[in-house]
């Protein structure tokens, strides 16, 4: 048993890993967790489109991993991280504003349920006319393809 505790591996005077653990020390690394799996989002939505994306979650665990951060550091009262973690929080809730905005004047395909902007007329995948489009000439999808997008 000697060993365990010799790699931390005990929970020794409330020490565990060689970390002293409280309350706020639980709240500080759920911060860092949720900071940290915000790279692993963005990897693997690049990985599974094999380009390189920021899906909209990356911003949300970057949002609240960052707040969760900055309440420990001025908790910690420490300035250095504080400093860190003051203003990031800024870009990742334009960036959600923005994703929003964007998202609400997109199209979605009726047929395939693809996302196209919303100056799109047809679907670039299946090349299904989209709503704004279909008032005026039905479903047309043989011009499509040569219209092109
Ligand atoms: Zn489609």
């Amino acid at each position: 048993m000697d060993w365990l505790a010799g790699l931390g591996l005990m929970w020794i005077e409330g020490r565990f890993l060689g970390i002293e653990w409280h309350a706020w020390k639980v709240v500080g690394w759920v911060g860092n967790a949720i900071f940290f799996s915000r790279f692993v989002v963005q990897w693997y939505a690049t990985e599974r489109l094999r380009r390189v994306v920021i899906p909209q979650a990356f911003w949300w665990l970057s949002l609240i991993g960052s707040l969760i951060l900055l309440s420990y550091a001025i908790q910690r009262r420490d300035s250095v991280f504080i400093a860190g973690q003051a203003f990031s929080w800024i870009p990742y809730l334009r960036n959600l504003w923005i994703h929003r905005r964007n998202k609400s004047s997109q199209l979605t395909c009726p047929a395939c349920s693809r996302v196209s902007p919303s100056d799109y007329r047809h679907c670039p995948k299946c090349g299904q006319v989209l709503s704004e489009a279909s008032d005026k000439g039905g479903s047309d999808t043989g011009s499509v393809l040569a219209k092109g997008h």
